[in-house]
């Protein structure tokens, strides 16, 4: 097949398009639709105005919708966000220098510029940049294409202009550059963006190669609760024990740390105390830090994150640099305010409207207005709720509807309050009204049929979806085992452990070897002192280091029925079978209602076949393993399945 790509009709545009399929690891044939854009036509709209944010990718994205075309090449920064609707980024190149690059005539560097010099540049923020160093110089906005800029000067409309290093260096023309200026820019400056239909996994699949967003970790907002630590959910606790990186606010109970891997980092980003207040742009500047370095990072709120938490900030500025964004909810502390006193927050005597409110008056952080209505048990009064609201709310207030909310079922409609009658979801749903739900934005829901979440995964796009599909049973009795024939013990899951040492305790005299910082952190929580871990976190890796280390020596295996893995192939290694992996019993989803699925193992592929029957054409599929991606080409799925690389062993 040969791939139709959309670009702007520019040297540039094309040499990017050049640019992804070189970078690509195998030949992809293509041919190239030209088309100008909105802010190609239109040259004398300044970009130092408001220009709307699809100024250079409306048209291109049109054709996509519209099917002229199955793929879009943008820079990266041009990208509109949101994205259209039905459109999808598929892969965000790791691209070229971020910097800007002066040229000048008669190659002087921005120093040297002679007093009020004119230069010439398209942005805001290079502009500011600028005159932070130089105030004496006169800036014009210039438009056009690199060739149409460099121009200008030669003309003698300018003395120097700005422009993006990578933009020099993809049209071979960085020997112009005079001078490279260490200011911060956009930061998907650099970047080429590929854009596709959401509906079509196997493009996502051709370019997986080149998403650098593979290598991201992700950020979870996790609510802590109002204090005790019991008050915490099972989820954060979870996220927190496998999260990289923790930053944490002011009121959090220490002993909540405490479920952090000892491993992490944990950073106070809190206010009080009389520390250097951090400004909540060095915070977001964190978060993103470190998910670029493929770090999981738990951003640690009091509370729930989504009551006064200043979330959307941290929300909005990952997501718009393409990092996955997930909530964990935590109990506010007006729920527990509200326990203490051992009153119910409603009552059928004094009402029927709760008010949170600000108590910053003073200060005025926020608005002094309502920022959501919200309504319990309206399903069946839809009507009333908008004559009610319509009151005190304009018709095309955006209103949403949910139903089922954290459930793998949860669907949800946004409108106008208008709609809000003729809106069909019945109980249980909540109804939330006002301007908030204008920054909601969607991700990718991607369904996650394994054990646990936060153990396997490194890094899937999107929102996971818990939807287990097996689950591990305890085996007791376990058969008796004479310890003396064995040297070493190897375990590759914590589970294994859990069981392991529960039915035969410590084995301090033997040789531990261990797949995972997890699994060695649990087997010292169990009284083991030395684990040995191989360099690399899986079978392969830890196959090697016991052929080099424990040749022909005897070695026990305590792992579950279902696991197979290059180990087994040892015949010094006696495996033994310490639980079992079965599948569960789960409701039947409406797949509509998600983008892809990650498949733990080969148990849960053939647990989702006998459910399903076949794989929705528009899922993306992940798999964890070789042999669950075997499992899938056997389906006539390899088109559209990825292997993602793993921080551990294949469950069950
Ligand atoms: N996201 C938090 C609120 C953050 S604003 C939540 O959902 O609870 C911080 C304010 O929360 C504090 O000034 C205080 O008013 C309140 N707060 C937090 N913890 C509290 C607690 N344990 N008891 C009473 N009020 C608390």
């Amino acid at each position: 097949m040969k791939l139709k790509v959309v670009a702007r009709n520019s040297n540039l545009s094309l040499k990017q398009v050049e640019e992804v399929f070189n970078e690509l690891n195998k030949k992809l044939e293509y041919e190239i639709i030209p088309l100008l854009s909105y802010g190609d036509k239109h040259k004398e709209i300044s970009l130092m105005d408001n220009i709307p944010e699809d100024f250079f990718t409306k048209e291109l994205d049109e054709a996509l919708l519209n099917d002229e075309a199955d793929i879009a090449i943008h820079s990266a920064k041009d990208l509109p966000f949101p994205l259209p609707n039905g459109l999808d980024l598929i892969a965000l190149t790791k691209g070229k220098t971020q910097l800007d690059a002066l040229l000048s005539r008669n190659n002087l560097s921005l120093m040297q510029l002679p007093p009020n010099a004119r230069i010439g540049l398209s942005s805001e923020l290079r502009k500011k940049n600028l005159l932070s160093k130089r105030k004496d110089l006169e800036i014009v906005s210039i438009r056009g294409t690199i060739e149409e800029r460099l121009k200008i000067i030669e003309d003698g409309y300018v003395d120097a202009i700005i422009v993006a290093a990578c933009a020099l260096e993809r049209l071979g023309l960085s020997d112009r550059i005079t001078d490279i200026l260490p200011f911060e820019t956009h930061p998907l400056q650099g970047k080429l963006a590929v854009v596709a239909k959401s509906n079509r996994p196997e493009l996502r699949k051709l370019f997986f190669d080149i998403d650098e967003r593979k290598f991201y970790g992700k950020v979870y907002l996790v609510g802590a609760g109002p204090g005790e630590v019991h008050l915490l959910t099972i989820k954060a606790k979870e996220c927190l024990h496998y999260a990289d990186v923790i930053l944490y606010d002011d009121l959090i109970n220490p002993e909540i740390l405490e479920f952090a891997s000892k491993n992490s980092t944990k950073i106070y980003v809190g206010k009080r105390n009389g520390k250097h207040s951090i400004e909540q742009e060095e915070i977001n500047k964190m978060l993103y830090k470190f998910a670029l370095e493929g770090k999981n990072v738990a951003r640690l709120k009091g509370g729930d994150p989504l009551v006064f938490g200043r979330a959307q900030e941290e929300i909005n500025y990952l997501l718009e640099r393409f990092v996955s964004v997930e909530i964990i909810n935590g109990i506010s502390a007006a729920f527990s305010s509200a326990a203490t006193l051992g009153i119910s927050l409603t009552n059928r005597e004094y009402g029927s409207r709760i008010i949170f409110e600000s108590g910053h008056i003073k200060g005025k952080e926020h608005k002094d207005s309502i920022s959501s209505y919200i309504f319990y048990m309206g399903a069946s009064s839809k009507k009333e709720i908008y004559e009610k609201l319509k009151k005190e709310l304009s018709d095309n207030t955006l209103c949403a509807i949910v139903q089922n909310a954290s459930l793998p079922e949860e669907r949800y409609v946004i409108t106008n309050l208008k709609n809000l009658p003729v809106v069909d979801l019945q109980s249980p749903v909540i109804i939330i009204a006002g301007d908030v739900l204008k920054h909601s934005i969607k991700q990718n829901r991607i369904l996650y049929t394994g054990i646990n979440p936060f153990e396997t995964l490194s890094k899937i796009p999107g929102v996971i979806v818990y939807y287990p599909l097996i689950k591990r049973e305890k085996i007791t009795p376990l058969p008796e085992i004479d310890f003396k024939n064995y040297e070493v013990i190897i375990f590759t899951s914590q589970f294994a452990v859990d069981v392991f040492t529960d039915y035969y305790g410590v084995h301090m005299d033997k040789k531990v070897y261990a797949i995972g910082e997890r699994t060695k952190e649990k087997l010292i929580e169990r009284g083991y002192k030395s684990i040995i871990l191989p360099l690399k976190y899986d079978s392969y890796a830890l196959y090697d280091l016991l052929m080099a280390n424990e040749y022909g020596k005897p070695i026990l295996y305590p792992c579950s029925n279902k696991t197979s893995n290059s180990l087994l192939s040892m015949e010094n290694i006696t495996p033994l079978v310490v639980y079992r992996t079965v599948e569960t019993k789960q409701k039947l989803l409406d797949l509509t209602l998600f983008d892809g699925i990650y498949f733990a193992s080969v148990s849960t592929v053939n647990a989702f076949m006998k459910m399903y029957k076949e794989i929705p054409s528009h899922f993306i599929i992940y798999v964890g393993g070789i042999k669950t991606y075997e499992t899938l080409v056997s389906f006539g799925l390899e088109n559209r399945t990825i292997i993602l690389e793993k921080n551990i062993q294949s469950e069950g």
